[in-house]
Order: structure tokens, then C-alpha cells, then sequence
């Protein structure tokens, strides 16, 4: 009989989730050093300062703004995976604030003009945005308006005599609102059509009567910039219409689906990297007499949580196989945003408790790491809604 070999268990597998190939793989790696060398040493700045706009200019000129982006309008035509890569990479800036400001151009602003914009809009926004050398920011919530998309007041009239159209309102919490040249606005152009009474428009951000009200003062993230912006009889032509008039509320559906899965994705990745720092420290740390690691009890919360980590990581890459293979996945989405989220917040508060007293102190960037994945249960749609959304799926 044959003898088999003893089969000893490999904890330190190093083979890539099969979504990934070994082009993947390089592009991490490229991505990774990149980040490392040019963006990490800067994270502390940033907290006060926000991260500059070179980094845009920077990230075009290496391709990395438009992995997967058509090569037409400037990008490596790359699959899905290569922005879930990009978005993974760019925890290790150790700069929250950064990922969420580069995810909204490359996730959030550049697909819609790609999807429903011209080929002149996308010449005039998606080409340059890929390219770096133009910021774009999204505007869906308003002051009294968040959850609720379709309760917005943003109006737009449409002015025949001059053949254009009259926008007034205001919107908050927008992220690059400050530095951005333009804007994927929402607004309502029919009130009385309930969701087919919206149409998304396209601003440049120096068109008279746009105002940057307010720089916002936030809990974490804070080296991305948000905006309270306010639109003052702001005249627009037709051309700055993207998608169909009367359309707009179901276009920004589609676009939150792609913005929820890549911040699921970035809720894994700021996970795991908080994660592996506080398993580094935990086998160092001692308390009597023994690193704590090696009490169970801290163990034993590593064992929780890495099996969340691993939990969300798998309900990601396995919704973003069937986005990559044509699907339109909307119940998978929410409930891998919905639950990366939450493990990325549960986690990086056991990674608190587990630095005792320096995982309170600024030094050790644990707490800000808490305080920029907090974020994720509330922007992109908040847990609440989230699972309003599963539960409607259902029929109920
Ligand atoms: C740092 C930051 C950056 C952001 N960036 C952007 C951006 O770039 N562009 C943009 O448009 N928006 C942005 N947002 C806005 C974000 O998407 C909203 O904050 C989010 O959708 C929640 O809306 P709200 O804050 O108005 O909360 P509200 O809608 O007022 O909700 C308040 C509470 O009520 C709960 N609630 C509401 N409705 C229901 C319901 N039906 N059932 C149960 N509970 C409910 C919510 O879950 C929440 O707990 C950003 C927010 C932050 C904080």
C-alpha cells in the first residue's frame, strides 16, 4: 500500500485568491512599493494638512488612476481586480483620508461619465481624470438629505430661452469638494416624478455661482478634504447633462454599487493591515513575564478576528468575480459592505485593546486607523440602510 506523505498544515499558504493571476500579483507588488516609498512617508503631514493635489498628477502619470479603465480614454484596460488591487495597496499609505479621496475619482466619478456620458464628456472629464491632471468629486448628499437620495432639494430648471439649465441647492460632506475641477452633481429636474425626475449633471467647479462653503472638521480621514458647497443660480448647458434627463436617480444607483464594493474591499484591506500591526506589537509586548500574544485571551481575540478579516475578504472577492463576469450583483454588494464594514470597526477597536494605553496614544496609529474605518459604516450608505436593502431584496 502506498504510504502517504504526513501532511502537516500550511499556515503560511502564500497563493493568491483565484481571482488573481500573476499579473495581479506584479501589479500589487508595483503598486505596493510605490505607495510605501512615495505616499507612507508623508502620512503624518497629511493628517493636517490633507494629502496634495500632486498625488492625483502622480498616480495618472504611473497609470494607476485608470487600471481599468479603457485604453481609449487613457487606461490600462485592465480587469476589475486591478482596482480592488489598487484599493487594497493603498492602505499601506497608512492614510485613510488618501484611499477614500483617490476611490472617489477612479470608483465613484470617473465610471459614471464612462457609462452614461458623451464621447465629449468623456474626452473633456474621464480623459484627464485617468491622466491625473483633473480632480472630480461626487454630490449626492445634502444638508437634509443623506440616506434618503430621492428626498434631495438640489433643483434644476431648464431655462429655454437661453437653452440651458438653472441649478440651485447645496450639498455636504463632499469629498475633493475642495480641490476638485468639476462635479457629478444629483439633482431633481422633475419634483413631481418621483425617481424619474432626476438627472445627473457634470459642473465645473469654477462656473459662477458654485461656492466651497466650508472646510469640514471630521473624526477621522483627515487628510482628504470635505466640502459643504453651495450652487447659486449656477447656468449649465445641456451638453453638462450625463445620462438621460429623468434618469439620474437610477443612474447613481448604479454608480453606489461600484463605490460599496470597493469600500468593502477597502474595509478588508484597513483591517487586515491594522491587524498585522497589532500582531507584531502582541508578540512583543510583554506582561508577565510572556509576550501577551500568548495569553488565550488575546489569542484568542486575534483567532476572532482574523476569521472576520478572512469571512469579509471572501464575500468581496467573490461579489467582485460577479461584477467582473457581467452580473449586477446588488443584494452581495450591500452585504459585503454591510459586513466589512462592521468587522473593520470591530477590529480596529480589539487592536486598541490590545495596545492597552499606546493603542489610545496618537504615536502608534491605531486609534486613527479606528477612527478612519468608523467612517465606513456610515458613507456609501450607512449600515442601516444596508440592511434595508438585503431585507427588500427578499420581497419584505
Ligand atoms: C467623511 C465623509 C465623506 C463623505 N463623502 C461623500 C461624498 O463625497 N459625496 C456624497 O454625496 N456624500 C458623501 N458623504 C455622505 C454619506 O454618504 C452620508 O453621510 C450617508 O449616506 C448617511 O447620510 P446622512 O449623514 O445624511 O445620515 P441620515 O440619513 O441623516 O441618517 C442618520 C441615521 O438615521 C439612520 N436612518 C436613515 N434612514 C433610515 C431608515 N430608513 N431606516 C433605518 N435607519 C435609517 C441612518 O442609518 C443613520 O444612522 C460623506 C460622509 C462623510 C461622513
Amino acid at each position: 500500500m502506498a504510504t502517504a506523505d504526513v501532511l502537516k498544515p500550511d499556515f503560511a499558504t502564500r497563493r493568491s485568491h483565484f481571482i488573481f493571476n500573476d499579473d495581479h500579483d506584479q501589479l500589487r507588488e508595483s503598486i505596493r512599493r510605490f505607495v510605501i516609498k512615495e505616499l507612507q512617508p508623508h502620512a503624518e503631514e497629511w493628517e493636517e494638512s490633507t494629502f496634495p493635489d500632486w498625488v492625483f498628477e502622480r498616480m495618472g502619470e504611473l497609470g494607476f488612476l485608470g487600471l481599468d479603465k479603457p485604453v481609449q480614454y487613457g487606461g490600462q484596460g485592465g480587469d476589475y481586480y486591478t482596482t480592488l488591487v489598487l484599493a487594497e495597496e493603498l492602505v499601506h499609505a497608512h492614510c485613510g483620508g488618501l484611499g477614500m479621496g483617490i476611490a472617489v475619482q477612479t470608483d465613484m466619478t470617473i465610471p459614471p461619465i464612462l457609462k452614461f456620458g458623451t464621447e465629449e464628456q468623456k474626452q473633456e472629464w474621464a480623459v484627464p481624470a485617468i491622466a491625473g491632471r483633473r480632480i472630480l468629486c461626487l454630490g449626492i448628499t445634502e444638508p437634509d438629505a443623506g440616506s434618503d437620495v430621492a428626498g434631495i432639494k438640489t433643483r434644476a430648471v431648464y431655462d429655454e430661452p437661453t437653452d440651458e439649465y438653472v441649478i440651485n441647492g447645496s450639498k455636504t460632506f463632499i469629498t475633493n469638494g475642495h480641490r476638485a475641477h468639476a462635479i457629478v452633481l444629483v439633482t431633481k429636474t422633475d419634483p413631481d416624478a418621483g425617481y424619474d425626475g432626476f438627472t445627473l449633471f457634470l459642473v465645473p467647479m469654477d462656473s459662477p455661482g458654485v461656492i466651497r462653503e466650508k472646510r469640514l472638521q471630521k473624526l477621522g480621514m483627515h487628510a482628504s478634504d470635505t466640502a459643504l458647497l453651495a450652487f447659486q443660480d449656477v447656468r449649465v448647458p445641456q451638453s453638462a447633462v450625463l445620462g438621460q434627463v429623468g434618469k439620474g436617480f437610477y443612474h447613481i444607483m448604479w454608480e453606489l454599487q461600484g463605490e460599496r464594493l470597493i469600500g468593502a474591499a477597502g474595509s478588508v484591506a484597513g483591517a487586515q493591515h491594522v491587524f498585522d500591526r497589532t500582531l507584531a506589537y502582541a508578540k512583543e509586548r510583554t506582561a508577565f513575564g510572556r509576550a501577551i500574544g500568548h495569553f488565550q485571551a488575546i489569542r484568542h481575540k486575534f483567532a476572532e478576528m482574523a476569521t472576520k478579516i478572512e469571512t469579509a475578504r471572501q464575500m468581496v472577492y467573490a461579489t467582485a468575480w460577479r461584477f467582473q463576469n457581467g452580473e449586477y450583483p446588488v443584494r452581495e454588494i450591500t452585504m459585503a459592505k454591510l459586513y466589512a464594514a462592521r468587522i473593520a470597526v470591530e477590529v480596529a477597536d480589539e487592536c486598541i485593546q490590545i495596545h492597552g494605553g499606546n493603542g489610545y496614544m496618537k504615536e502608534y496609529g491605531i486609534e486613527r486607523s479606528w477612527r478612519d474605518l468608523r467612517l465606513n459604516r456610515i458613507g456609501a450608505g450607512s449600515d442601516e440602510i444596508m440592511l434595508e436593502v438585503i431585507g427588500r431584496s427578499y420581497g419584505l
